[in-house]
């Protein structure tokens, strides 16, 4: 584990590394607008975005805008999402969340984590998703699994609780890269140091990462 003095040099470096290696890490789900956005990252609890950009295309098609879908059928909506799982809470929470949509910000998704987390099903990860991404705000960083795991193993912090990790990680990077960061964490959760079998081998922080399990 990097000292804590060392700890904002440790994490430059690692926001280099990883900067060079996925030049072109973005949000991995598809869609045109921030209400789209929104749905998919719903979508995407405990579910891969590969399989939600399976189902959203259909989703989108059939339910076209805020006051389309907040009038929906929650069964048509559990159909066309079964595949991603839960789908009876996912369908219930997109019905839910478009029709607070249509009451209280006039079918528009608000731009502030105030506003966001106040949405029913949103948390602080969903909101900074959609802050990110949609409106190209830095207001906080996601995390999600693969953020949790890597911030632990990059020695950033000892916290497993999200908020916790995501408290961790804000005094380290800057704020300007807060949504560039989470998205190169992900990519190299997914691709190297994946949950079970970390490819210590063959990544490229090898040399600076306090849990690499093999030298390069
Ligand atoms: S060296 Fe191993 S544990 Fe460390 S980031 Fe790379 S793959 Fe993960």
């Amino acid at each position: 584990m990097p000292k804590r003095a060392d700890l904002p040099e440790h994490a430059r470096e690692i926001l280099g590394r990883l900067e060079r290696e996925y030049p072109g890490a973005k949000c991995a789900l598809d869609y045109t607008t921030p209400f789209e956005l929104l749905i998919a990252t719903i979508l995407s609890a405990q579910c891969t975005d590969k399989r939600v950009n399976m189902v959203t295309p259909h989703l989108f098609r059939t339910y076209p805008d805020v006051a389309s879908m907040a009038s929906a059928r929650q069964e048509d909506v559990e159909e066309i999402i079964k595949s991603t799982g839960f789908f009876r809470s996912k369908a219930k929470s997109i019905v839910g969340v478009a029709n607070a949509l249509l009451d209280q910000h006039g079918g528009r998704v608000p731009d502030t984590m105030d506003a966001l987390v106040r949405l029913p099903g949103v948390g602080r990860k969903t909101a900074n998703v959609i802050l990110g991404n949609a409106f190209g705000k830095d207001e906080g960083i996601v995390v999600d699994t693969h953020v949790g795991r890597l911030s632990v193993r990059l020695g950033f912090t000892k916290e497993t609780d999200p908020v916790k990790v995501e408290q961790a990680l804000i005094p380290l990077f800057p704020r300007e890269k807060w949504t560039l960061l989470a998205h190169l964490l992900i990519e190299h959760g997914r691709r190297t140091c994946e949950a079970r079998r970390p490819k210590c081998g063959e990544c490229v922080l090898n040399d600076i990462c306090p849990s690499a399990e093999v030298e390069a």
